[in-house]
């Protein structure tokens, strides 16, 4: 017998009761309609407060295809997906969120799309966002747009986690160990070949979004800090133009003095120059703090998640020194 190719779901759950149930019927759905792909789920609880562990628990003991890894707190989104990433062992995995904003259902056509274009990576892109309010849609258009600009990495817009890789990328994207992660860059960063896949993306099922605005924002920072070092040399660029101003200024200043009698009418000038100096080093002290502060984390070498318990596999916690070598 030939065996099937292997399809695994890397689902993050953080407080998603409300939501497990249904995942799972339409999962378990999604099974029965194919007979080519052998598909499983990882499912990362990320320190869930509500019932959600115990709910995936009851899930892996009915079903051997379902494992569970728990994370000993909530190390959020991007670090959940990246233990589910850990522990996958199949031929392709699908990043998919547990509030069925992502229709499940999809990866079969995504799967099928990704053998015909023949491609490592298919990245689902939303034709259109209805389950966002505009505030999200506004600034979601708006940070894609300063990402491109400041990144040399290709980060294709409206373009979630949701997408469908290949074991080759799952066994890149491991040996980057960085701890903000930012996914939907790092994947692109990789390299290898990547398509789009357009679909429309739901409301959420149950529950409210885990990304409130703080979130979305410190999101925001880290695509741009780890992706990118434009803002240190914008910062430069905006220091020289000072001193140029500066020196212009002297220049007048001491023209005035020599061939003139005229006194410089020079309080606000000074004000004004001394309010932009002092307020431009501040800003770049704080700018060079933000890149600082993740040096600092990075070398504590602290893994990325903790394991409190696997369900149905095995703990393969990667810790930095493994992955380094
Ligand atoms: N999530 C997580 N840890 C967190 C926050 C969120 O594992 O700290 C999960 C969450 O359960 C969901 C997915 O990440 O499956 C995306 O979160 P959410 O739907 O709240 O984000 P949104 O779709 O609103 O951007
Ligand atoms: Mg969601």
């Amino acid at each position: 017998m030939v065996s099937k190719t292997s399809l695994e779901f890397v689902v993050p759950v953080y407080n998603e009761s409300e939501c497990i149930d249904e995942f799972l019927r339409r999962f378990l759905a999604i099974r029965d309609r194919t007979d080519e792909l052998d598909i499983s789920a990882v499912f990362v609880n990320d320190g869930s407060r509500d019932d959600s562990l115990q709910k995936l628990e009851g899930y892996a003991r009915k079903y051997p295809f379902i494992r569970v890894i728990s994370l000993a707190r909530n190390f959020g989104h991007q670090i959940a997906v990246t233990a589910g990433l850990d522990m996958a062992n199949s031929d392709f995995v699908c990043i998919i969120d547990a509030d069925l904003q992502d229709p499940p259902e999809l990866v079969l056509e995504m799967y099928a799309e990704m053998r015909r274009q023949n491609v490592n990576v298919l990245y689902a892109q939303r034709r259109q966002r209805q389950g966002d309010g505009p505030l999200k849609r506004a600034s979601a258009a708006a940070f894609y747009r300063v990402l491109r600009r400041l990144t040399s990495v290709d980060i294709p817009a409206d373009t979630g986690d949701f997408r469908l890789i290949d074991a080759k990328v799952v066994r890149a994207l491991r040996t980057a160990r960085e701890r903000h992660r930012f996914l939907r860059g790092l994947i692109p960063w990789l390299g290898f070949k990547a398509a789009p896949f357009l679909y429309d993306r739901d409301a959420r099922f149950a529950g409210v979004t885990k990304y409130p605005l703080r979130r979305m924002l410190r999101l925001a920072a880290d695509a741009i800090f780890a992706f990118s070092n434009r803002p240190l040399r914008i910062s430069s660029y905006v220091g020289m133009g000072v001193v140029g101003a500066g020196l212009l200024l002297l220049f007048y200043v001491i023209i005035l003095r020599l061939f003139t009698d005229q006194v410089v009418p020079g309080l606000t000038v000074l004000l004004v120059s001394m309010l932009m100096v002092g307020g431009f080093q501040i800003l770049m002290l704080g700018l060079i703090g933000e890149y600082l502060g993740r040096v600092f984390e990075e070398v504590k070498r602290r893994p990325l998640y903790v394991v409190d318990l696997v369900l149905n596999g095995e703990d393969v916690t990667v810790s930095n020194d493994d992955s380094a070598r």
